[in-house]
């Protein structure tokens, strides 16, 4: 697909141009928008549960002010986006709620696609996937509150316990999990085989992703020498069930409490243990915070949870559909394995397809929160690689 390649060299060699394109595009399609539409942000705004500018947040910190460039769908609007007095209902990461969207938000509709060529019919964009709209409050907050509801919710099996190993088995009430939101079971379905990215068997993702994974195929078809030949792009896992997730980072939990309580009132005997107790609870004072110390939230819904989230590596083709990555945590010395990452980043983190990627996981990549800004821990090419590699696979940012 030649078009993106243009897209790139106009943004290069012609920022005047641009100006002079902008402010018509914008006066073309500004009367004839029909809802849904999206919109990107070139501001930072709160993203609130009502539309009164004292309504609370829809998302927990960081993510209760989306910055620029996040993309944003606009279902429903007081009046025309970017009048005076205008606020916005929008759905943004499987959420709905209520944004400025006045002649002051900077909030900007984004191009509609151009009609097809040679007399086609015009296409009918597929309708959005929508989630049901849910608190976004984890089934905890803070340590003292996660660690009771961990222990009441969960089982730690300490003889498991292994580095890397998850060791908790936890059950949630219906009400939690209802709370979490996120896609329902029939808004996932499985990811269509493409020429360039090839999903997991068992991966699944919401059509957004979907149609943002299609973008990416294109990308890869498109960036000739600079895509590692013989490579695909290999979609490991995109949805991930609440239940899941939330046993993940109760698991943590509950490991430091464990490890503090092992030491607890124990005066250490010798020099030795004096050095074990001291790794132990630092370890524990890490691990009881997942949300600041872990790169993941406080029990509840996550960006996979969501439906917003893939685990992406790049791999080699083999034989029978055999997938060998290249991209890992291991060996992130390599070059080779620094360039292949390099070139996952510009296929995804591009304003075309639209992902950001976690600064320390070099494999998880966001769509539809184009933000890189704050304490969000995302980043974009060229900056994932040039200033956040090698990642190092577990720690926040
Ligand atoms: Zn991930």
């Amino acid at each position: 697909m030649p078009q993106p390649r243009r897209l790139v060299a106009l943004g290069l060699c012609s920022a005047a141009l641009l100006v002079l394109i902008a402010p018509t595009e914008a006066t073309a399609q500004r009367p004839a928008r029909a809802f849904p539409f999206d919109a990107v942000l070139t501001k930072s705004l709160g993203f609130r549960t009502g539309p009164d500018t004292a309504a609370p947040f829809v998302l927990p910190k960081p993510n209760n002010y989306l910055d620029a460039p996040t993309r944003v769908r606009i279902v429903a609007s007081t009046a025309p986006v970017g009048e005076r007095g205008a606020t916005c209902t929008v759905e943004y990461g499987g959420k709905r709620g209520f944004l400025r969207c006045d002649e002051t938000s900077g909030v900007t509709p984004v191009p509609a696609t151009p009609p097809a060529p040679s007399g086609a019919p015009p296409s009918t964009p597929a309708p959005a996937p929508r989630t049901p709209v849910a608190s976004t409050k984890q089934f905890c907050e803070g340590v003292a509150e996660c660690k009771t509801f961990c222990a009441s919710a969960c089982r730690l099996d300490v003889q498991g316990w292994r580095e890397g190993t998850m060791n908790s088995t936890c059950t949630f009430s219906a009400d939690a999990i209802a709370r979490a939101g996120g896609p329902r079971a029939d808004q996932v379905s499985k990811i269509p085989a493409l020429a360039n990215v090839v999903a997991d068997e068992s991966a699944v993702a919401t059509g957004d992703v979907i149609e943002a994974l299609k973008r990416l195929d294109q990308r890869i078809a498109s960036s000739g020498a600079s895509w590692p030949a013989g490579h695909v792009a290999y979609v490991k896992n995109c949805y991930r069930p609440p239940i899941e997730e939330a046993t993940r980072e109760c698991d943590f939990i509950l490991k430091a409490a464990h490890l503090q309580r092992k030491w607890e009132g124990r005066t250490p005997k010798d020099a030795a243990e004096a050095k074990i107790r001291a790794s132990n609870l630092a370890l524990a004072r890490q691990l009881e915070n997942p949300a600041d110390n872990l790169g993941l939230t406080w029990p509840g819904p996550s960006p996979h949870s969501r439906g917003m989230a893939c685990d992406i590596v790049v791999a080699k083709r083999g034989e029978r559909g055999r997938m060998t990555p290249t991209t890992s945590c291991a060996g992130s010395n390599d070059a080779t394995m620094r360039a292949h990452s390099k070139a996952l980043d510009e296929a995804l983190t591009n304003a075309t397809v639209g992902a950001v990627r976690l600064k320390y996981e070099a494999w998880h990549y966001e769509f539809g929160r184009y933000e890189t800004t704050g304490k969000s821990c995302r980043c974009v090419a060229p900056a994932c690689n040039d200033k956040y590699w090698p990642p190092n696979c577990k720690d926040g940012c």
